[in-house]
C-alpha cells in the first residue's frame, strides 16, 4: 500500500498534465495542426546556440572525470562565481560562490529551501493564484501552505490580507515574480510594502520569517519592466531561479539558489542548504548543464518571440470581448471563464480544440491559463476557433459572467 500522503496525489494528478495529454489526444485525432494546445509552460523557443556550442566544447576540451565527476555539494566553484558575478554586474548584489548553491532546476530548488526551513506545522504564506505544486512541496516537509486569496482584477498580491495571516507560526512568505499563472509583475512599490510588513512583524512576534523568491520567469518581462531583485529589500530572503526558461532548458533540471551575505546566521543557512541537496538525493545539479549554462550565462532567450505571441493573443481575445489580465512577464495569459464554472468553459473550448488549463489548478476558480509559448502559427490558426467559441457562448442558455 503506498504512502498515504500520496493517495491524494495519485488521484488529483496534475490538472495541467491531465490536458497536455488530452492535447496529444486530440492531436492524434485531429492533426496537430488542428490543435490549438496552451495548457503547457514547455519553451518553444529553442535553447540559444550557445548552450549546445558549450556542451559540445566542454566535452571536447574539459576533463571527462571532471565534467562527469562528482563536485561540492553547492555545485562546482568556478560555476558558481560565474554566476554570482553577473548577478553582481546586473543588480549590485555583492555576491561569490558561497552565496549560490546549484539546484535541480527551480522545483528542486524550492525542495531544498524548505527542507533546510522547515519544521512541522511551520507556515509557510503564499498568494493565491499560484503554481499548485507549492502545496506539494510544502507538505513534503509537514509545512501548512497558507493561501492569501488573489487581489481580483490586479492580481498583485493582497498584503492587508498577508498581514492578518501572519503568525507566530509563520516561516516563509512566498512570491512568484513574474508570476505563473497571470504573467502579472510585482513592481517596486509593492515589494517595499511587503517586506515592510515581513519586517514588522517577524518583529512584533520576535521570530525569523524568510521571503522565498522562486523566480524561473525573471528573464521574461516585456515593455523594459523592472523586475526588483529582493535581496536588496530584505536581509533574509533566498531567492530560487532556473535557467527552464530563460534559456529553454527544462528538461536538463537546472537552477540555482541564491542567498545575500546578510541573511541571519549565513553560514548555517547555506550549510542546512548544501546538505539539504545532498541528502534529499539530488547529491547536485547535473554537472554538464552547470558547466554549460555558466559558460552561456549571458546568452538570452528570444523574448521577442513570446512578445509577439502575447500581442497577438491578448488583442484577439480582448477583441472578442474576453477580460484578461495584461501580462507583463512570462508566457501566460489569465482570462476570466466568461462562465460561471470555469471548468465547463474549458471543456467549452476543448470541443473548439482549444486546450487551457483551469484557474481552479491554481487555487483561483473562475479563470482560465493560456501558455503562449506556442508558434505565433498555432495562435493565429486558432484565431477561428475563437471566433466560433465566442458565438457558442453568445448563443448558448449560459451562465454568461
Ligand atoms: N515555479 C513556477 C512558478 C513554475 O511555473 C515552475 C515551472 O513551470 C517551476 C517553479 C518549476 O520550474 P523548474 O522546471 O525549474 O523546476
Amino acid at each position: 500500500m503506498i504512502a498515504e500522503k500520496m493517495v491524494g496525489f495519485v488521484e488529483n494528478n496534475s490538472a495541467i498534465r491531465m490536458m497536455f495529454e488530452e492535447g496529444k489526444r486530440l492531436s492524434k485525432l485531429y492533426g496537430a495542426e488542428n490543435v490549438y494546445d496552451f495548457s503547457l509552460g514547455n519553451p518553444n523557443v529553442p535553447a540559444p546556440c550557445a548552450v549546445d556550442n558549450a556542451i559540445k566544447d566542454i566535452l571536447d576540451s574539459e576533463d571527462s572525470s571532471y565534467v562527469h565527476g562528482y563536485m561540492s555539494n553547492a555545485g562546482y566553484e568556478d560555476v558558481r562565481r560565474t554566476i554570482a558575478d553577473s548577478l553582481n554586474r546586473r543588480f549590485g548584489t555583492d555576491f561569490t560562490d558561497r552565496n549560490l548553491i546549484m539546484t535541480v532546476g527551480a522545483a528542486g530548488g524550492l525542495n531544498v529551501i524548505f527542507r533546510a526551513l522547515l519544521n512541522p506545522g511551520d507556515e509557510v504564506i503564499t498568494f493565491a493564484p499560484y503554481f499548485l505544486e507549492y502545496r506539494a512541496y510544502v507538505g513534503n516537509f509537514d509545512g501548512v501552505l497558507v493561501e492569501v486569496p488573489p487581489n481580483i482584477p490586479s492580481f498583485l498580491p493582497n498584503l492587508k490580507e498577508l498581514e492578518k495571516r501572519i503568525t507566530p507560526r509563520t516561516k516563509c512568505v512566498l512570491i512568484n515574480n513574474p508570476n505563473n499563472p497571470t504573467g502579472v509583475v510585482y513592481p517596486e512599490n509593492i515589494i517595499r510594502e511587503l517586506t515592510a510588513i515581513i519586517e514588522r512583524k517577524s518583529f512584533e512576534f520576535n521570530t525569523d520569517i524568510y521571503l522565498i523568491s522562486d523566480e524561473p520567469y525573471r528573464e521574461l518581462v516585456y515593455d523594459g519592466v523592472n523586475v526588483p531583485y529582493l535581496t536588496k529589500y530584505y536581509a533574509n530572503t533566498v531567492v530560487g531561479y532556473s535557467f527552464s526558461k530563460s534559456l529553454s532548458l527544462p528538461g536538463e533540471r537546472i537552477g540555482y539558489i541564491a542567498v545575500p551575505n546578510e541573511m541571519k546566521d549565513f553560514d548555517t543557512v547555506v550549510s542546512a542548504l548544501t546538505i539539504a541537496n545532498r541528502i534529499l538525493g539530488y547529491v547536485n545539479a547535473p554537472s554538464l548543464i552547470q558547466r554549460a549554462v555558466a559558460r552561456a550565462i549571458d546568452s538570452k532567450t528570444d523574448v521577442g518571440y513570446y512578445d509577439r505571441n502575447r500581442k497577438l493573443l491578448y488583442s484577439t481575445l480582448k477583441n472578442l470581448g474576453f477580460d484578461i489580465v495584461k501580462p507583463e512577464g512570462a508566457f501566460y495569459l489569465f482570462v476570466k471563464s466568461p462562465v460561471e464554472d470555469e471548468k465547463i468553459f474549458c471543456d467549452m473550448a476543448k470541443e473548439e480544440n482549444i486546450i487551457m488549463v483551469p484557474g481552479s489548478s491554481f487555487a483561483c476558480p473562475g479563470y482560465v491559463r493560456l501558455a503562449y509559448c506556442v508558434s505565433y502559427e498555432t495562435i493565429e490558426r486558432s484565431i477561428p476557433a475563437w471566433n466560433r467559441l465566442m458565438e457558442k457562448l453568445k448563443k448558448g442558455n449560459l451562465n454568461l459572467k
